[in-house]
């Protein structure tokens, strides 16, 4: 965990209305060395992985940063999103302006609409609340098999994990390896909340205006909440399940035939 927690970012006398660059964008000692360690990290990933680096974003502030990064320096890096069907019309909102403002086309991963149709007439739409199995074989549909496509002939993918975001969370290394024989690079690993809102301030980045609604992490529609001033950063990301519990899979290691057939769930 940094120095700073995640819960300690949000401040006390934080009003309605306030903008999450209002509430958040501080530069703190060290910050310029940070950056300039993201950058590197993100030049050496483009000359070791070349056409096989691709950029997961999920459109949420850190990923932001990075998808900016990698317009702003130049950077041969695909960027892809998910979209499960679930997403907040203002995540959506964000693809076109990436396009217009940062000169960059993000690629979009849907589920197998087959799947989703079978899921749901067997399930409900509200299975997600019923279970973890069945919150689970959800992000399986959604997610995971469309990550599963994304990342298929890639070597290696840039996500916006930070230590600070969550206690499982706080070892996260700057690489790793996936588990399916992928490294993981989490340039912003070291990166404090009030880092991320820095940058997208200093350098007018678009985000998801959901942050301004106390959002800091934001996933499906119906598996999001607004977080209460002193909560956990992922406070808000299915909050009626056990903490141990709230990881949807994208950053856990499975076999590529869990990734398959949801058998991790
Ligand atoms: S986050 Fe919620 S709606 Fe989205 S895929 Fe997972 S369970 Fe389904």
């Amino acid at each position: 965990m940094s120095s700073e927690s995640s819960s300690l970012s949000f401040l006390p006398g934080a009003g309605a209305g306030s903008s999450a660059v209002a509430l958040y964008a501080r530069e703190t000692a060290g910050f310029e060395a940070r950056l300039a360690k993201s950058v590197e990290l993100l030049r050496e990933a483009v000359a070791t992985y070349g056409a096989g680096l691709i950029q997961s974003t999920s459109l949420g502030a850190e990923d932001m940063v990075i998808t900016d990064l990698i317009a702003r320096h130049g950077l041969a890096v695909d960027v892809a999103t998910l979209d499960t069907g679930k997403l907040h019309a203002q995540t959506l909102a964000l693809l076109p302006q990436i396009e217009s403002r940062l000169g960059l086309q993000v690629a979009v991963f849907k589920p197998v609409d087959e799947q989703v149709i079978h899921f749901v007439r067997t399930n409900g739409e509200k299975a997600m609340y019923e279970s973890l199995a069945l919150r689970k074989a959800c992000c399986a549909v959604r997610k995971l098999e469309p990550l599963s496509r994304m990342l298929a002939g890639r070597t290696a993918w840039i996500t916006g994990l930070r230590r600070e975001q969550s206690a499982n969370r706080a070892e996260v290394p700057f690489s790793e390896p996936d588990g399916q024989g992928r490294t993981k690079l989490n340039v912003l690993a070291e990166w404090s909340w009030n880092d991320v809102w820095f940058y997208l301030d200093k350098f007018d980045v678009p985000y998801n205006l959901l942050h301004d609604q106390f959002m800091p992490s934001i996933g499906c529609e119906p598996c999001t909440r607004a977080i209460a001033v002193g909560e956990d950063f992922r406070a808000g990301r299915w909050w009626w399940e056990d903490e141990n519990a709230k990881e949807c899979g994208l950053h856990k290691a499975h076999s590529n035939e869990e990734l398959k057939t949801g058998a991790h769930a």
